[in-house]
């Protein structure tokens, strides 16, 4: 039934072998990069390809400072503690997400709210947000309160889920009216934009992922992005143990993480970034040949939102029902052809099935259909 698809997915990718999601691609300076880190033996959580890497990024996505951490998910759990998120307190996000955007609210001893996401972009919702606050919160004295827990309401949480840009415009408006700080999940968007401005730059901090299915790769990674130099220097500090800077003595001011990104990893994130411009057109052919094909067999594809240029990170098509979408996953599983349904949405699992949310329509409607389609750089 499905048998079209993955002929022209085997076509796309000239091969009879099994294809992948997603796998990185290392055709730049990555193994200059990585010996010269391993003879200099600055292979651990110091070292020049940090510094590079964190400039490298800041001028890449225009954000004022990049703090590099292991991985994506510390990134998320640092950026919710200097936004100032609290224990008891409690963080508005999507139930449309990977689990490390909850993980880390939860981390900081917060609550996640589900609010729904947009249909065009599969991000929060400006409009279920501010439903939500104008019917469930109060702002007082500076602040937003829940009327149902009386907890504070302490940061937004938007995800660009697969790298299309969700509406920061209308989600900066709503939280600036109710003066929450944003923090973004940008792990997906390397590379994103919205009327030419980087994907987490939008909010008062926003993060990367460098994980291996992301666009490109440090093998672990993650990058705070922030325009707040004092915001910069804690991100820093905490993610360094804490530790006051001397040249010698070991001291502490504060229960800090281990959580740098260690120079060896950085290596491999310089000569990756490099090739970031050539992925991102690799990927855009890529989206216009499966929205080419899915046009002729009256198939759905999940493009890119007016006014957004998307990185394309992951193509995705939209199947009529769940039945269809099961047997879409079998067929091309089953042939080799790697297709995966979208994540659980997070108000379904057992650790977040308690939490407030809203209809959460749409996040129910997309995880019904939508389907990820073999997405890696071709050529
Ligand atoms: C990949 C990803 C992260 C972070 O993942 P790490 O594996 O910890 O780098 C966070 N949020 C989303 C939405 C992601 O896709």
């Amino acid at each position: 039934m499905y048998d079209d698809f993955i002929r022209f997915v085997r076509e796309l990718y000239q091969t009879d072998k099994p294809i992948p999601l997603h796998e990185p691609r290392f055709q730049g300076r990555e193994k200059d990069y990585v010996l010269d880190a391993i003879d200099s033996t600055f292979v651990s959580s110091v070292g020049p390809y940090v510094d590079r890497f964190e400039a490298d990024c800041a001028r890449y996505t225009g954000a004022k400072y990049a703090v590099a951490t292991v991985n994506g998910t510390a990134a998320l759990h640092l950026a919710l503690l200097l936004a100032g998120v609290k224990r008891n307190e409690e963080v508005i996000t999507q139930a449309l997400t990977f689990i490390a955007t909850c993980n880390a609210i939860h981390y900081c001893g917060a609550e996640p709210i589900f609010v729904d996401v947009d249909k065009s972009t599969l991000g929060l919702s400006a409009q279920a947000l501010a439903d939500y606050l104008d019917s469930c919160a109060e702002y007082r004295n500076g602040e937003t309160w829940n009327n149902k827990t009386g907890k504070r309401i302490a940061a937004c949480l938007p995800m660009h889920t697969f790298g299309h840009p969700a509406d920061m415009p209308g989600i900066m408006q709503v939280c600036e009216k109710y003066n929450i700080p944003v923090v973004e999940d940008a792990a997906e968007a390397l590379g994103s934009t919205l009327n030419k401005q980087h994907c987490g730059t939008f909010g008062l901090l926003g993060i990367l992922s460098f994980n291996g299915n992301k666009i490109m790769t440090t093998g672990g990674g993650g990058m705070i992005l922030t325009n707040d130099p004092t915001l910069a220097k804690q991100a820093k500090h905490l993610s360094t143990t804490a530790k006051e800077p001397h040249s010698w003595c070991v001291a502490h001011d504060q229960v800090g993480f281990n959580y740098r990104l260690p120079n060896l990893n950085a290596a491999l994130g310089v000569a990756q970034l490099e090739c970031v411009p050539l992925f991102l057109s690799k990927k855009r052919e890529l989206a216009a040949r499966y929205i080419e094909w899915s046009r002729q067999h009256r198939f759905q594809c999940v493009i890119e939102p007016e006014t957004a240029r998307s990185n394309y990170w992951l193509n995705a098509v939209v199947l009529e029902n769940p039945a269809e979408r099961d047997a879409f996953l079998t067929a091309t599983n089953e042939q080799g052809v790697m297709t995966r349904p979208l994540w659980q949405p997070m108000h379904l699992l057992p650790m977040y099935r308690h939490c407030q949310k809203d209809s959460l329509a749409i996040t129910e409607w997309a995880a019904d259909r939508v389907v990820n389609v073999p997405s890696s750089v071709i050529g």
